[in-house]
């Protein structure tokens, strides 16, 4: 079968699942009180691909290229049973990766074993900063910086030993924390990330002004823990790799607005109601339900997805500037998740 490719020649590679559209916390980048009050309305549970149907669709998915698989939301950890989740997608033909992106606080040791059990093979934890005043800033629920502490220490006890730490940097809020960030995890094994605030969605109230720009942030760091840049580990990583001079390990630094990387993007994202995304930066998504609910066949799928990648054009982050001042609405990241 020929490879699937989009009109710029790239292939399907990672699929990220958005499990729920709910969350434990309120993120002011993310879901903002405001707007994710209690008159929001959340999708009912009916609503939502159930494991089935999302196995099926993976199953087709990896027949067109995808190999790894990323689960997001929301907060992952909010939808019952996701092990039972994991346990499926794991024995799909093709798929050989499998992470999750969660806050961590809801990570007991019980949970950290389920899902390494389960056949998890990666977690990346969600830490904006390590002072727990600007942390309960940051996620408006009062959660202490030690509770996702613990989380990670419960993945690393259960016999995960690639554990990323993510950290959002935007200006006002948090561009403080990138040096001590930086000295709490310099040495400990696992590669911080920072990533720089995105105009996702319309909730957050993006400014151009409030990103903490990829350069200030290793300038910050370099300064005080001096750096030196490292080559990719593959072909569209979109993390620029930092390593520390004195053996201290490796950072990592998402530019996704001063340093787009859409030439080589791979990624699919499908929200938790079946619509499948192509960009992080899409208005509309594709409807997926809709086939695995009135009896539709495998090859119905299959052609929905081949059509829909093969007319894909996105690289929103490298004409955002173009774009400035047109007013576009976007799907937000808690429902197509990150
Ligand atoms: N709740 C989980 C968590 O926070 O890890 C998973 C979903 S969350 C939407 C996925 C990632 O997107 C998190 O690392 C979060 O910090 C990041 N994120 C959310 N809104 C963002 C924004 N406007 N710019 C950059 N990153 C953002
Ligand atoms: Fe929830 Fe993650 Fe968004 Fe924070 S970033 S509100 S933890 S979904
Ligand atoms: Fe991929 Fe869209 Fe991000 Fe570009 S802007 S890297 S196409 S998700």
């Amino acid at each position: 079968m020929s490879t699937l490719l989009d009109t710029l020649n790239r292939p399907i590679r990672d699929l990220r699942i958005s499990v729920t559209d709910r969350c434990n916390f309120r993120c002011v980048y993310c879901m903002p009180r405001e707007v994710f009050d209690s008159n929001h309305v959340f999708l009912p549970r009916r609503e939502l691909l159930s494991f089935e149907e999302l196995e099926r669709l993976v199953r087709l998915f990896a027949e067109e290229g995808v190999r790894k698989l990323r689960l997001t939301g929301g907060e992952p950890l909010v939808r019952n049973d996701l092990e039972q989740l994991i346990e499926r997608l794991a024995n799909v033909h093709g798929i050989d990766d499998i992470a999750i992106t969660t806050n961590a606080s809801l990570i007991t040791p019980a949970r950290a074993k389920g899902l390494r059990d389960a056949g998890l093979n990666r977690v990346n934890v969600s830490l904006d900063a390590l002072d727990d005043d600007t942390f309960k800033a940051v996620n408006d629920v009062d959660i202490s910086v030690q509770t996702v502490l613990d989380g990670i220490a419960h993945c690393r006890d259960a016999g995960f030993d690639d554990i990323k730490i993510n950290m959002v940097v935007k200006r006002g809020m948090n561009e403080d924390d990138v040096l001590p960030m930086a000295k709490y995890f310099h040495g400990s094994g696992h590669i911080l990330r920072f990533i720089e605030f995105m105009d996702v969605g319309n909730a957050n109230g993006w400014q151009p002004d409030a990103v903490f720009n990829a350069q200030q942030i290793v300038d910050t760091i370099h300064n005080a823990l001096p750096l030196e840049a490292v080559e990719p580990n593959y072909a569209g990583e979109v993390a620029k790799r930092w390593r520390y001079t004195d053996g201290g390990g490796e950072i990592g630094v998402i530019g996704s607005v001063s340093q787009p990387f859409c030439g080589d993007c791979h990624r699919a994202r499908l929200s938790a109601v079946g619509q499948l995304y192509t960009c992080l930066f899409a208005s509309m998504g594709h409807d997926f339900r809709s086939l695995l609910r009135d009896g539709s066949d495998d090859d119905a799928l299959r052609e929905r997805l081949r059509a829909v990648w093969s007319h894909r054009s996105d690289r929103y982050s490298e004409v955002r500037a173009s774009l400035a001042g047109t007013p576009i609405k976007k799907v937000e990241m808690s429902y197509i998740g990150g």
